[in-house]
């Protein structure tokens, strides 16, 4: 069917953010369970004492982020193709909207944390997906991390591509990996022009 909406992750995909998440959730004792459900969990004061953690973190990687090389013409090819664009991320509306005036990308449709639709759940798009009239085999899912592959297939989007050098995380999925926004950009392209 018709590619008609590419649903882009933000951190890791859209722009580079030095996160070091391993060590974030070490400082929040995390315990395994997704971070921002684990903060959610807890009981006043420790629960708004670790979210000031969490947001501090997030602020001074936000300042740091760098748009990806390649993402204006990747944009661009969805715009002129007619091909809606959306982004899902965990990150507040805060940090997401600053990056995107930043970095001046313009989409549909933005989804952050603030709508309690989190990744790795599928919600966050079938959101998108009711939102714009799309069904699920007109959407594809770029990102960066197994949550956006658990959540797009969560909800059966198929078309998952993945900005990664790190084949190994990926090993057990069937997604496609490209080592630069350029590569992807061109699959892409391929893809548009078979299914013109
Ligand atoms: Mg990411």
């Amino acid at each position: 069917m018709k590619l008609r909406c590419v649903i882009f992750d933000l951190d890791g995909t859209i722009v580079d953010v030095p996160y070091d998440w391993d060590k974030i959730r070490v400082e929040l004792e995390t315990q395994g369970i997704p971070i921002l459900h684990f903060l959610n969990s807890l009981e006043e004061p420790e629960r708004s004492e670790k979210w000031q953690i969490l947001e501090r973190y997030e602020d001074e990687a936000t300042r740091k982020a760098e748009l990806k090389q390649g993402m204006h013409e990747l944009l661009d090819l969805l715009t002129k193709k007619g091909i809606k664009k959306a982004v899902v991320t965990n990150n507040s509306q805060k940090n997401a909207f600053y990056l995107l005036e930043k970095f001046n990308l313009n989409f549909d449709y933005i989804i952050t944390r603030e709508s309690g639709l989190w990744k790795p759940s599928g919600a966050p798009f079938l959101e998108v997906m009711k939102k714009l009239g799309l069904k699920k085999e007109e959407c594809s899912v770029v990102g960066d991390s197994p949550f956006d592959v658990r959540a797009a297939n969560e909800v059966g989007i198929s078309r998952v591509f993945i900005l990664s050098e790190n084949r190994e995380r990926f090993a057990s999925t069937d997604v496609e990996l490209f080592n630069s926004v350029e590569a992807l950009r061109q699959e892409l392209e391929k893809l548009l022009k078979k299914t013109e």
